[in-house]
């Protein structure tokens, strides 16, 4: 029988199962929640989005835009349902948390060829073709299994989760909607602050009392995803030049820049929460509401959630993966979605897509496809393979394509950027996955 196990049932696991059921290959695909949770996940749904609702820029040219549109030109289920279930967040798409979920967890339990199995697999099973895609909170029996299977050290470093604010409780009278640039209708909330203000709250978070790491942790942060109180110690004003920047916010009120201006995104259709922009900060909980209270407009703020510190697990990918998303050494076993060294929403969306539609041509007898090196769904699987002395988990981003031919070096960087989106639709159009 064609079949293939799936471990973890989040963005990358639930794309994958998706991508083995439309090739008429049966999924069993294996959730741990709700029996056994994680320090991130709130509900037992599929697909869950553990932090920030926004899944980054959905305009052209930007690469987070190219990852998404070359999903959606490879069928992706949860592109298509995060198309359907995107709330307003100016040039960015963002989703309904529950009802991107829900949807998702829909579309999985009314596939007669994906069986859901609430369980938790504590070893990568020994003989068949899996997809291992069970995160980076993935469970401690299966960590010490993945291990031995990799035969290498995992490796670890930290993120932590921005707080959200209950709308109800936001002094109106201070803050003004506005969305960076004049982009879209003012999709953001937006506290502006003076000078006294900004060295006030720099000054309450450098002082302020933090969550303590683990002794077993090593503490490596993710660069894109500092928290606040890393960057109040690197200077200043780093905060300010980060996601407390004022640039392309005037105050409509005064037709004035602000100090510095931290940004509230809509968090659910109905606005009756925003996440803090960028605020991802691991002070302990009486310290964030003391702090966050210092932001003018968020004096009586409730917190919906609050920021968290978590342990991010991902394998030694470049020694481990092919393009392909499996293993060298094992090409029955498939890896994707964080744990395999994609970092970020979409990018884990995308390597599910790869290693499900990889995992079934495998059961079928097919040749594997290797996306277009071009493309950026390709960039990121020869990142993930390409063995190099520092690895670290990777969003998507030019960076990681190859560059236009000579003549585009005359081209700034937008034209430049414009060209290698073009030519990577291009090549994945031409040799799209069937
Ligand atoms: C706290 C936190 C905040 C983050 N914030 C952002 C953000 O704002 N933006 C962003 O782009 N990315 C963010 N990330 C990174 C990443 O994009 C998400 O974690 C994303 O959900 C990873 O997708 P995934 O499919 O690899 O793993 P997950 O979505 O976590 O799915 C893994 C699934 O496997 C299950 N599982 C684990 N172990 C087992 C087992 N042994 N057996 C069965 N099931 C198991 C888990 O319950 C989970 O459902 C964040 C990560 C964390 C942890």
């Amino acid at each position: 029988m064609r079949q293939v196990t799936v471990i973890g049932g989040g963005l990358a696991g639930s794309e994958a199962a998706w991508q083995l059921a439309r090739r008429d290959v049966e999924a069993r695909l294996c959730e741990m929640r709700p029996a056994a949770g994680t320090p991130a996940h709130k509900t037992d749904r599929l697909a869950e989005i553990v932090c920030s609702n926004s899944l980054k820029s959905d305009q052209p040219y930007h690469a987070s835009w190219l990852l998404k549109e070359e999903l959606r030109l490879s069928g992706s289920l949860l592109l298509a349902i995060a198309d359907r279930e995107s709330v307003p967040a100016g040039g960015a798409l963002a989703v309904d948390r529950g009802r991107f979920a829900d949807a998702v967890t829909r579309a999985i339990d009314d596939d007669p060829r994906i069986t859901l199995v609430r369980e938790e697999v504590r070893a990568i099973p020994p003989s068949e073709t899996v997809i291992v895609a069970s995160g980076p909170l993935t469970s401690p029996a299966l960590s010490d299994s993945i291990r031995d299977f990799c035969g290498s050290e995992h490796l670890y470093f930290y993120d932590a989760i921005s707080p959200i604010v209950d709308a109800a409780t936001i002094d109106r009278s201070k803050v003004f909607a506005a969305s960076r640039y004049g982009k879209a209708d003012g999709d953001y909330l937006n506290c502006p602050m003076n000078r006294e203000e900004y060295e006030r709250f720099h000054d309450a978070v450098m002082q302020a009392e933090t969550v303590p790491l683990h002794a077993f942790e090593e503490t490596r942060f993710f660069e894109a995803c500092l928290p606040i109180e890393e960057m109040a110690r690197r200077g200043k004003d780093t905060l300010r030049f980060g996601p407390m920047k004022p640039v392309g916010l005037e105050d409509p009120r005064t037709g004035r820049r602000s100090h510095a201006v931290v940004q509230l995104r809509q968090e659910d259709r109905m606005r009756t929460s925003f996440n803090m922009v960028g605020f991802q900060n691991h002070m302990t909980f009486p310290e964030q509401r003391r702090v966050l209270r210092l932001i003018p407009g968020l004096e009586r703020a409730e917190f919906l959630r609050l920021g968290q510190i978590h342990r991010n697990t991902y394998i030694n990918a470049p020694e481990v993966l092919a393009p392909t998303m499996a293993a060298r050494r094992e090409p029955r076993v498939f890896f994707a979605g964080q744990l395999a060294g994609t970092e970020g929403y979409i990018e884990n969306i995308a390597t599910g897509l790869v290693a499900g539609i990889n995992a079934a041509r495998s059961v079928r007898g097919e040749g594997a496809w290797i996306p277009p090196p071009e493309s950026a769904v390709g960039s990121l699987c020869r990142y993930v393979s390409t063995p190099r002395k520092h690895f670290a988990p990777m969003n998507v981003h030019f960076g990681l394509l190859p560059p236009v031919d000579d003549g585009a070096r005359r081209l700034g960087r937008k034209d430049r950027q414009a060209r290698v989106a073009r030519r990577a639709l291009e090549r994945l159009n031409a040799c799209r996955p069937v």
